[in-house]
């Protein structure tokens, strides 16, 4: 390294060199920090949608095509973006997808006796609806309409007890359930280690604490009362950030080793337009061992995932029926 900046010392460089020479010094700087390995989320996908096309292969033949069916309340861009995404997802291994748009307006007995019907409906193996519903419909009912068979998102308290009593039959959520394929593709150890959640919603942090715990981790959840964030992250092997807080996670709280899995999807305040995650990329990136970019990371097996688990309610459904 000394080398390198003897050659700047040198007296008889012309300006330009100088300039040249820095800037080659400059690059050698940054090629020489240490970079963690990315964990895309593309290859995890694209082993989940690979073994999806077979199974759905296989469904088909038997004439049992699987079947999701997905309800919108309005015109959430958010929702829309994703209901796309599901589509896709779908049409590509020959999931069949029936989306239906319901108003805002729509009263909650009229959305009850349209799940009702989903429900009894044989030939449909998941329900799904976006949520937060409008506040005029009674969500939580709502969801304890969808039996965990077709419950493909862990919607109901029925699915989610399940998850916590760690019995067989019910679909953990996708995302939590998409962290956990990501550690598992890239061959992350979790039995035995230190695993810190940050975030304890009902859709990310609080079910992939439950996943953690019975994959063996040891699981600290932190939340937005925690005290000393950046020790809590420094002692874990595994950091994930499911906060919804741009770049809250520093470089400073984090060490050599550790792998952090950012399920964060923000606005980003510094590229208009752009997202990032809650974890500072460029810092963490030089810090740990192996690190999700966003976008690109778990967002991308989000709804691989929520295929699968319609395929195997399709595959539960079929071996119960003979
Ligand atoms: P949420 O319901 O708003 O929950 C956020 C959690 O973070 C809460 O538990 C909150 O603590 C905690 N928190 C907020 N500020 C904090 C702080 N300064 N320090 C520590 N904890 C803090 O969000 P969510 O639905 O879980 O989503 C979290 C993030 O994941 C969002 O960016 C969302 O866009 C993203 N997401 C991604 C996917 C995907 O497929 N990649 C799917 C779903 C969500 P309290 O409980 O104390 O309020």
């Amino acid at each position: 390294m000394l080398d390198k900046f003897a050659n700047l010392n040198d007296e008889n460089l012309n300006p330009m060199d100088e300039i040249l020479l820095e800037e080659q010094l400059m690059n050698s700087l940054l090629e020489e920090q240490p970079q963690a390995k990315l964990l895309h989320g593309k290859p995890v996908a694209e082993s989940i949608m690979d073994d999806n096309l077979s199974r759905c292969i296989r469904l088909n033949s038997q004439k049992r095509p699987p079947t999701l069916a997905v309800f919108r309340v309005g015109k959430r861009p958010d929702d829309i973006y994703y209901e796309n995404s599901i589509k896709r997802h779908c049409e590509q291994v020959g999931v069949r997808c029936q989306t239906m748009t319901l108003p805002p307006t729509i009263r909650e007995d009229e959305f009850a006796a349209i799940l009702t019907q989903a429900v009894q409906d044989h030939t449909i193996h998941g329900i799904f609806f976006f949520s937060p519903l409008p506040p005029n419909l009674n969500e939580a009912h709502l969801r304890s309409l969808i039996p965990p068979a077709k419950d493909v998102d862990c919607l109901s308290n029925a699915a989610q007890a399940a998850l916590y009593l760690n019995q067989p039959g019910a679909f953990a959520p996708c995302t939590p359930a998409a962290v956990m394929e990501m550690l598992r593709f890239y061959q992350i150890p979790i039995a035995g280690k230190q695993a810190v959640v940050l975030g304890r919603s009902l859709v990310v942090g609080k079910p992939l604490s439950q996943l953690l715990l019975a994959a063996n981790a040891t699981v600290t959840v932190a939340h937005s009362k925690s005290e000393n964030l950046s020790q809590v992250c420094w002692q874990a092997d595994i950091v994930v950030a499911a906060v919804g807080k741009a770049r809250l996670v520093q470089g400073g709280w984090l060490r050599p080793g550790q792998t952090v899995i950012d399920v964060g999807m923000n606005p980003d305040p510094e590229r208009g337009g752009k997202m990032c995650g809650d974890v500072d990329f460029e810092a963490a990136q030089t810090m740990v061992e192996a690190i999700t970019p966003v976008p690109g990371g778990v967002g991308l097996v989000t709804t691989a995932i929520l295929c699968r688990n319609v395929i195997e309610a399709a595959e539960r459904q079929a071996a119960h029926h003979g």
